[in-house]
């Protein structure tokens, strides 16, 4: 599809782009503003190497081939250097061999009618109000044509599956039909028989959603919230497992401290404050669990003997009964509003306000994002102790 002539492109991006910045988008900014080389890791060469035995497996032939030539495949185009011992190597190499028997033992490849592998693709999302145009490109595993109608399948070598309210709502799967689309626009009419589907490898287990037309158009609506937030440049770091596999772990301000070099500059002051800190944490931890069982067996003997304090030489302790208190918001309106005191004491309940924002049109929840303000910002420590 060619980009409209009356909208500026503004913004291009692949898919895997955008994905790092949902992910976290501090390794975005490495990655794409900054263009700073990330050495791929060795989960990444791994991925790598299953999507091109999934290809092999399903490149259209006479003879599909077999399981033991799918494993010879994956064993001569493996590269044993990228580990940092055997042990690791050899754990990887089996993990390989064990999807390949999965996926053998659970599909026929000679049973599927593929239209597409390793599709590329490259589509325009219009942004009518700003009279933009984003280009957003990526590559769709493997498109097969099923009796019904159609099946876009995506790979994932990862362990962690999603929920299948996620893959429902997974953007990725909503981006690649739209790209599907694209090419095969009179689809649209069969929208129902069209299948996308996340397939976890480790697992053997396969995820499948379809999307409705009015997902599509929600879809394209968060997709327009991420580019906002990258134009906006907001930039900030997300840990999360993932960042096992992030190869700016040095520059990344969550990380670079854990590395030798940032810590030898360090004072020995600092060093011990940070020690004394972790200890001290974890102390007040231990203590409150202490604390809630030796409460706990004091009351019952309090109420088994049916006093109020018990002594000791070190002190009394006495029970206390603490009420709080929730008010008749009905009367509560009907004494203040002829008042005009009702307005000043209605808060917005934050947390509330969350629980509903799933239920929301994407419209909506962006003009309440918009609302947002920072109120206050406070600083706290988080201890994670090894
Ligand atoms: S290490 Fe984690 S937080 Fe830091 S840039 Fe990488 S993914 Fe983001």
């Amino acid at each position: 599809m060619m980009p409209d002539p009356l909208y500026l492109i503004y913004m291009r991006i692949s898919y895997s782009a955008f994905d790092t910045y949902q992910n976290c988008s501090l390794k975005y900014k490495f990655q794409n503003v900054d263009m700073i080389k990330e050495p791929k890791s060795k989960e990444a060469i791994f991925g790598t190497l299953i999507h091109s035995v999934m290809k092999f497996i399903h490149t259209p032939s006479l003879l599909q081939p077999k399981l033991e030539e799918a494993l010879d495949f994956f064993s001569k185009n493996w590269n044993a250097d990228i580990f940092e011992n055997e042990l690791e190597e050899r754990s990887a190499f089996t993990q390989g061999v064990e999807m390949i028997q999965r996926y053998y033992k659970n599909n026929n490849p000679a049973d599927f009618n593929i239209v597409d592998l390793e599709s590329r693709f490259q589509i325009e999302v219009e942004d009518g109000d700003k009279k933009t145009q984003h280009i957003i490109s990526g590559i769709i595993d493997r498109i097969d044509k099923t009796d019904e109608g159609y099946e876009i399948i995506d790979y994932k070598t990862t362990k962690k599956m999603p929920s299948q309210e996620k893959v429902d709502n997974d953007l990725q799967l909503s981006i690649y039909l739209n790209a599907f689309l694209s090419r095969y626009p009179k689809e649209i009419e069969h929208l129902d028989k069209i299948k996308v589907s996340l397939y976890y490898l480790k697992h053997g287990v396969k995820l499948t959603s379809t999307r409705t037309l009015e997902q599509l158009k929600n879809a394209k609506e968060l997709f327009l919230d991420v580019i906002a937030a990258i134009e906006a440049e907001k930039f900030e770091p997300n840990v999360t497992p993932l960042c096992d596999w992030c190869g700016y772990q040095k520059i990344c301000p969550m990380w670079m401290h854990k590395f030798k070099e940032q810590r030898k500059i360090d004072t020995e002051e600092v060093n011990a404050a940070i020690s004394e800190y972790i200890n001290l944490k974890y102390a007040i931890n231990s203590t409150k669990v202490r604390i809630a069982e030796l409460q706990e067996k004091i009351s019952q003997y309090m109420k088994q003997e049916g006093v109020g304090r018990v002594f000791s030489d070190e002190g009394i302790i006495a029970e206390t009964v603490r009420k709080t208190f929730k008010y008749d918001e009905k009367r509560l309106r009907e004494i203040l509003e002829p008042l005009d005191k009702w307005d000043s004491i209605l808060k917005v309940d934050g947390i509330a306000l969350k629980n509903i924002m799933g239920v929301l049109s994407p419209t909506v929840r962006k003009e309440i994002e918009k609302t947002k303000v920072i109120d206050k910002e406070t600083k706290t420590l988080t201890v994670k102790k090894k």
